[in-house]
């Protein structure tokens, strides 16, 4: 019986606790995903915001060092008119055109001023400028970057004067057309009349490693207004001299930070041609991810960019701890959570267990172990709505033990009570089907609801003859020497409405009291329309 009660009663709610366990797991790791990707999230924007913020940085001394270097290239325009007045240029007008420019532009390498000469006009020229410079000399590089006498030409680009000329005497007499990108850059200021800047070039004054590069602005006699006249009245060059590394020094050399490696390159050619580094960009500590290109104007023709990379110290340095915290707090709060929830559930399990062993004790008889009044009375009328419902046949034996009351006054209440449990032990091992119940109804009185059963009057015999076995003395018992009892059954064949379970146990009483009138110890059957019958008659040891 009991174990039927166990299986009703904890089963649905260890389901519970088992789905409330699964839904824990799960709502964990949903959490968990949850506070992953949010921490992610803001790790991002934080990226995001470190990011902006480095390039921002960057823009704003792109802009100062493209200014820096357009600025040095406007000199060359304003100092143009002042030659092209005089074009048969002296060592000494040169310096007087050029020494206060120079002063002021301490990025400015040199100012020169090249001629172009033709192989015929070569001895003359040599002789005019040797006897201003003594022992200038047209000159070139070998191959391996020595200076050496020029080799004979069609036409020169020698390096007539040079400002200032302590820092920049190696480039005296120099003869640019010798040099292929210098050559490249006069030819094309020539043809256009516009100011033209060289690629990458090392300096022939250069003591470091260095690179510079020359910008060419062609003088003309006149004012050539086609191609063929610019070929014709060209005479000359005016050369800006500049050191990449200058022009970035002067300009941001003192914003950059050692956390960030700026490359100023040139593109103008398609692959990119490194003029200056801020640092060694070959070093680990660049973070490439992070590289960001930025483009300046035109700078006499060339193609610019500075190519920026902040060190993985310069993130670091900008990280914060929020994310991480973020996670942790998140963690922190599905535990506490999972340990509520825990919590809660124990403590639902143990008042569901105080609720079952309340129920369990509201059901029981307390002196037999068997089912009490009230839990028959609840059973009966379930199985009654059950046999109608179904149409099956429903059976009750009321049981009453014969003579107790002398029993109970002869042996006293204790044996009385010692003999109830026998006899109700007794009565609950004929019964073998979980579908049964065997109930103490009150005082000495016992009931057997047994649903849908072939042979109730079996049952109740089975039960007589139980007690009977069980050969409890009673010397006082009118029908035997031992204790037995009277049992009175009543089986509803077909249920129909109208009746109850309480006329059930009336007839099953009507039964019974049959059975006490005809002798005691025996057990009388009453089907529905029909007549009582009496099973089995009187036959104890005693009687
Ligand atoms: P009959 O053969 O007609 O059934 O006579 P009886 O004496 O068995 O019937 P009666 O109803 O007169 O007496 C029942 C007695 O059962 C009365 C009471 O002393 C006794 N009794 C009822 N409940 C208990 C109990 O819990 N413990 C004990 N020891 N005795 C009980
Ligand atoms: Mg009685
Ligand atoms: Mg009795």
């Amino acid at each position: 019986m009991f174990e039927i009660g166990h299986l009703v009663w904890i089963a649905p709610r260890d389901v519970v606790s088992r789905r409330a366990i699964a839904f824990l797991v799960l709502f964990t790791t949903v959490g968990i995903a949850c506070f992953g990707w949010l921490a992610l999230s803001l790790y991002e924007a934080e990226t995001d915001a470190i990011d902006r913020g480095f390039r921002s940085r960057v823009n704003q001394q792109v802009t100062l060092f493209e200014r820096e270097v357009l600025l040095h290239l406007e000199i060359l325009h304003a100092l143009k008119p002042g030659f092209e007045t005089a074009p048969t240029v002296d060592y000494e007008q040169f310096d007087r055109l050029t020494r206060n420019v120079l002063k002021r532009s301490p990025a400015l390498q040199a100012l020169a001023w090249a001629p172009r000469v033709s192989r015929s006009e070569l001895e003359p020229f040599q002789a005019r400028l040797a006897a201003e410079q003594p022992g200038f000399q047209l000159t070139e590089r070998n191959g391996g970057g020595d200076i050496k006498p020029v080799d004979p030409r069609d036409w020169y680009l020698p390096v007539a004067y040079i400002q200032p000329l302590a820092t920049n005497s190696a480039a005296v007499g120099f003869d640019l057309a010798s040099e292929q990108r210098r050559l490249a850059a006069s030819i094309e200021a020539r043809r256009t009349g516009k100011l033209v800047a060289t690629a990458g070039v090392r300096l022939v004054q250069e003591p470091a490693n260095q690179r510079g590069f020359l910008v060419f602005m062609p003088l003309y006699h006149g004012e050539p207004s086609n191609l063929t006249e610019r070929l014709q009245q060209h005479y000359a060059y005016l050369n800006g001299v500049f050191r990449v590394g200058e022009l970035f020094r002067q300009s941001i050399g003192v914003t950059v930070s050692k956390n960030v490696l700026l490359r100023v390159l040139d593109r103008t050619e398609g692959e990119p041609e490194e003029l200056f580094a801020s640092a060694d960009p070959g070093l680990e500590r660049w973070n490439r991810e992070f590289t960001y290109v930025q483009p300046l104007a035109d700078i006499a023709g060339r193609d610019w960019v500075i190519e920026a990379m902040p060190s993985n110290q310069y993130l670091q340095l900008r990280r914060g701890s929020l994310p991480i915290l973020v996670f942790l707090a998140g963690l922190v709060l599905l535990g506490m959570l999972n340990v509520y929830v825990v919590v809660t559930l124990r403590h639902n399990r143990e008042l569901n267990a105080t609720k079952d062993q309340l129920e369990r004790i509201s059901l029981t008889d307390s002196l037999t172990g068997l089912a009490n009044r009230r839990h028959f009375d609840e059973f009966l009328e379930t199985e009654w709505k059950r046999a109608r419902r179904q149409g099956n046949r429903l059976s009750l034996i009321m049981i009453d033990i014969d003579h107790f009351k002398q029993y109970n006054d002869e042996y006293g209440h204790p044996a009385g009570d010692h003999c109830l449990e026998q006899v109700a032990q007794a009565l609950d091992s004929v019964v073998g089907r979980s579908t049964d119940l065997v109930a103490r109804y009150g005082g000495e009185e016992f009931a057997l609801v047994l649903p849908d059963t072939d042979d109730a009057t079996g049952v109740a015999e089975a039960c007589r003859e139980a007690v009977e076995s069980l050969r409890i003395p009673h010397e006082y018992s009118r029908v035997a020497d031992i204790i037995t009892i009277s049992a009175g059954v009543y089986t509803v064949e077909r249920p129909e409405s109208g009746m109850t379970a309480e006329s059930i146990t009336e007839k099953a009483d009507e039964a019974l009291y049959q059975a006490k009138e005809r002798g005691r110890n025996q057990v009388v059957t009453v089907a529905r329309s029909s007549g009582f019958k009496s099973e089995k008659p009187v036959k104890t040891q005693g009687g």
